[in-house]
């Protein structure tokens, strides 16, 4: 058994007021489920209880977990703290939308334990949060910030989009230089992706739009780079920064580095010594199969070394920790593949590890394929 006393427990809120026109993640805008939702989620609980040592980070996300009302909240937290072991210091972090804010909220969360927000802000420019389909404006993303500060949350990161369509490099920046005179301890910083299942998806298949291209994505990609590094930031993992190494997200880097993570709710993933397994997607299969009293788990890989290591490479080169050099094999086609790409500025070998250096971020899904073909 792997030493767990350093895990991450995620729970999945999958429900939003709204659908955000670019979101492809699973949620339901429908509150009749939430209840069946967290009756389920308690029992999920309990099928994990003192099979996990001890955790050191609580996620809520989602969904948006922040729409959960004072009641639902306390009947969600008081059973998960019951439950399960935290140690003191642990990362307890919620996902919240800038609407959602209010001092009251803030203060129970507090209460509850929770040291870190994770506030979906996506621009600071109100034309962009309309098209997007966001539910509130700047002035209420800057004043959800400044309430969370004033409830004396010191650990606060901001989620970003760019590469909208019209957004130009000032456009992008004046959202950047905003959001930086509040200080978050962390940013993630995401291009704007969209499935064509989404409403702007089949919007840009219609023609009503034409997305950024490919080279203005890796001007504005370099840009969110340079000028954040410039301002202190350490860029640690592709889209992620943080004003410090303290402030890189601790639940996030499991999902990273192969430390142990639960899962509880609709399409919660976890990992734990070797195995990889999820939960059914739908909000109605999870709440059936835990009224039938069985386990909500869709499916499950169980991972053989080479497999870990092969992962431990391609995880390895979206964050600033690289792989350890050790888990290539030492074979001439590799080592003349690892000084091309060194040689060509994506990576750089430091301490025994390869690291991605800033370009080698911008095509961090393809380096593991050419490293290791
Ligand atoms: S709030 Fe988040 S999860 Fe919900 S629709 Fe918007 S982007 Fe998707």
């Amino acid at each position: 058994m792997s030493r767990d006393d350093n895990a991450g427990l995620y729970v999945h809120v999958p429900f939003c007021r709204t659908k955000c026109l670019y979101c492809d993640f699973y949620s339901v805008t429908s509150p009749v489920l939430l209840r069946p939702w967290l009756q389920a989620v308690r029992k999920e609980a309990l099928f994990y209880r003192d099979k996990w040592a001890l955790f050191d980070s609580l996620y809520l996300g989602g969904g948006t977990p922040s729409l959960l009302d004072e009641s639902a909240l306390h009947h969600l937290m008081d059973h998960v703290l019951r439950v399960f072991r935290f140690s003191s210091d642990a990362e307890m972090t919620m996902e919240m939308n800038p609407d959602d804010v209010t001092p009251h909220r803030m203060q129970m969360l507090r209460d509850f334990g929770f040291n870190r927000i994770s506030l979906g802000v996506q621009s600071l420019q109100d034309e962009e949060l309309a098209w997007l389909g966001r539910r509130h404006t700047a002035e209420q993303a800057e004043n959800a910030i400044r309430m969370i500060r004033c409830t004396g949350f010191k650990n606060l990161g901001v989620d970003l989009i760019y590469g909208l369509p019209g957004q130009d490099r000032a456009t992008w920046l004046r959202t950047l230089q905003r959001i930086l005179l509040h200080k978050p301890e962390h940013l993630s910083c995401y291009m704007l992706t969209l499935e064509d299942r989404t409403p702007l998806g089949r919007m840009r298949a219609e023609g009503k739009f034409i997305q950024v291209g490919e080279s203005d994505q890796i001007r504005l990609f370099l840009l969110t780079s340079r000028f954040l590094e410039e301002h202190g930031y350490i860029h640690y993992e592709v889209s992620n920064f943080a004003r410090d190494a303290v402030s890189a997200s601790r639940h996030n880097q499991k999902y990273w580095n192969h430390t142990p993570y639960l899962g509880l709710g609709p399409a919660a993933h976890s990992f734990r010594d070797g195995v990889r397994w999820w939960n059914v997607s739908s909000v109605e299969d999870y709440c059936m199969r835990i009224i039938r009293g069985e386990k909500p788990v869709e499916g499950s890989e169980i991972l053989n070394g080479e497999q870990l290591q092969l992962e431990a490479v391609y995880l390895g080169l979206r964050t600033k920790r690289g792989f350890n050099i050790a888990l290539l094999e030492k074979n001439t086609q590799t080592g003349t593949a690892l000084n091309r790409l060194i040689r060509s500025g994506y990576l750089e070998v430091r301490d025994n590890r390869v690291i991605p250096t800033r370009r080698g971020y911008l095509v961090a899904d393809r380096l593991p394929m050419e490293i290791l073909s």
